[in-house]
């Protein structure tokens, strides 16, 4: 079975415009771009033109490469102060220079809808409610929509980064799944991927993923995006995968539109706390 972020995506998009529609009420996005880099612009320009589809308003906040820690502090100050705005999006990578810590913990909890503040993150690790990443959020939508059994699964997560893995990782123990973390210096990476029911990749390795590290029938999710000469590849060898998996994810059209739709959903969400304060 392959498994269709696109598609899903486009749905869960469709009913949130709905429920946008239904609410009455306009969820607003800010994000914040640092300096020209082309990859990020784009992505910032797929957010905007997602917010568009669905009825959020958004504002690009564009800072020039040499911006310093202070100055996009002081952009978030009065981001954070602006009672018309329901969500802030750092998009990451920063230059440098800035001090990505700082600058994510000077968003307030509340707007911060990449779920990454130490505040949001604390309620993850602790299952309260809160804004989660939107990648794993998105992987946790498609697993769930498929129906694929999540409850005692043995759940293996490659990668152990703040953004991607940790989270993932989390959202998976907390959905009742047996989860092994593995990185870079796990030791016989293929001998533990192949107890996977459920195998993650968040890697950053194009095609790292063999078709002999993968159980017959387990659910295969590539959260890779690597760029080889000029093609987006994922970290899964997805030709040969794909005769062995029982489900998978293709790279483009698996988990990066749903990344989307669940930031999307965080917004949403962000602007009915906003109106309902005590929810
Ligand atoms: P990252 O910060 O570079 O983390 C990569 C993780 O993979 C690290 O924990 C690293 O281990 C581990 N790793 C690297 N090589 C490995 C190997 N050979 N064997 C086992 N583990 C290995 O990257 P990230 O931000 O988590 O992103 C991961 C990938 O997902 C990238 O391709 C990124 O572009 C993609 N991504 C996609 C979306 C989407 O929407 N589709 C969203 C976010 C990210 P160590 O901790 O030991 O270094």
């Amino acid at each position: 079975m392959i498994l269709d972020g696109k598609g899903l995506s486009e749905r869960r998009l469709a009913l949130l415009k709905e429920e946008i529609g239904e609410k009455g009420i306009t969820p607003t996005l800010a994000t914040v771009l640092v300096g020209d880099d082309p990859a990020s612009a784009l992505y910032v320009r797929m957010k905007h033109r997602a917010c568009e589809q669905v009825g959020i308003q958004s504002v690009n906040v564009q800072l020039p490469s040499e911006t310093t820690t202070q100055e996009v502090l002081d952009r978030l100050k009065m981001l954070n102060a602006d009672p018309d705005i329901d969500g802030i999006l750092v998009q990451l990578p920063l230059p440098a220079q800035i001090d990505t810590h700082q600058v994510i913990n000077a968003i307030v909890p509340e707007k911060d809808v990449d779920g990454y503040h130490p505040v949001n993150m604390g309620r993850l690790v602790g299952g309260l409610p809160g804004p989660r990443s939107c990648t794993p959020k998105g992987v946790m939508t498609i697993l769930k929509e498929y129906g694929i059994q999540i409850t005692g699964a043995h759940a293996v997560v490659i990668g152990r980064s703040v953004d991607v893995g940790r989270p993932m990782a989390l959202l998976l123990m907390l959905a009742d799944a047996t989860v092994t973390i593995c990185h870079s210096k796990t030791k016989n990476l293929p001998s533990i991927t192949r107890q996977a029911d459920i195998l993650i990749s968040a890697a950053g390795r194009a095609d790292m993923v063999t078709a002999d590290m993968v159980k017959p029938g387990a659910t295969v999710i590539d959260v890779g995006t690597n760029h080889v000469n000029g093609k987006l590849r994922g970290d899964v060898d997805f030709e040969a995968v794909k005769a062995i998996a029982g489900a998978i994810t293709p790279v483009p059209g698996g988990v990066g539109p749903m990344t989307i739709a669940s930031l999307m959903e965080n917004t949403m969400e962000a602007a009915i706390r906003r109106c309902n304060p005590a929810q």
